[in-house]
């Protein structure tokens, strides 16, 4: 089984606030707003969301190895 964890700490660029952040299985979170400077991030190059970008661990379909987001494999994640 692998082992896929659903809680990412971010790390915001701006002001370097950190907080824990439960991910969503079943999307990709594109928009965080950092609850300390109000920034809005967004992912960097070719990230997929912002958990890749600025989280300490990336979103659960990197987790699997999978196409994220847009990816039609999305049916897989929800039966964890
Ligand atoms: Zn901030």
């Amino acid at each position: 089984m692998l082992d896929i964890k659903l809680k990412s700490v971010v790390i915001c660029p701006q002001c370097g606030y950190k907080k824990e952040e439960q991910m969503p299985t079943d999307a990709c979170q594109y928009f965080y707003e950092c609850g300390s400077c109000k920034e809005i991030l967004r992912p960097t190059g070719t990230d997929c969301c912002v958990f890749c970008s600025y989280g300490s661990i990336p979103c659960p379909p990197i987790q699997k190895n999978s196409d994220c987001c847009s990816s039609p494999d999305i049916e897989q994640i929800k039966s964890i």
